[in-house]
């Protein structure tokens, strides 16, 4: 069976960025399973397992286009330090739910001084080219349960 839209697919996964660096990793986890083609995995590793059976071994680059998105700069916020009154000990890294006009958002921390914070609205990937390692364990049709929630139940499922 190959992969296509609206199948059941479970792999194993290393992700790292340019530097080597291990961002995300299955190892040690059971496989990652989700629905093809409905938006799970980000669009550029979903493009590349396209069509692989079980078995298949892939490593790919994918571009921040693919990927995360590009960052914008203009997410970039300087906020008044008393904004966070609240928080005891601010520091570069955290990350808090912001509203916005599109509603609510994760912004990291990327400077704090004594009048300001700078809060980033990027994803942390944004920007980020994306190195794949990848194997394809499990590729089976879903059921019509499935279809209709639009996720993968059962081990490594929701629910
Ligand atoms: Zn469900």
């Amino acid at each position: 069976m190959n992969i296509e839209k609206n199948v059941v697919v479970a792999i194993d996964y290393t992700l790292t960025d340019n530097d080597g660096v291990v961002i995300d990793t299955s190892t040690g986890r059971e496989p990652l399973k989700y629905l093809h083609g409905t938006g799970a995995l980000i669009p550029g590793l979903e493009k590349e397992l396209e069509g692989k059976i079980v078995g298949d071994k892939l490593e790919v680059a994918i571009k921040p286009d693919e990927g995360y998105g590009m960052r914008n700069e203009q997410l970039l916020q300087a906020v008044p330090r008393e904004h966070f009154g609240h928080v005891p000990d601010i520091q570069v890294g955290m990350q808090f739910q912001a509203n916005s006009e599109q509603g609510p958002v994760m912004v990291t921390i990327v400077e704090v001084n004594d009048k300001q914070v700078m809060v980033d609205g990027n994803h942390p990937l944004a920007g980020v080219v994306l190195n794949f390692k990848v194997e394809v364990k499990e590729v089976r049709a879903a059921s019509a349960e499935e279809l209709d929630h639009g996720h993968v139940h059962g081990a490594g499922g929701a629910h």
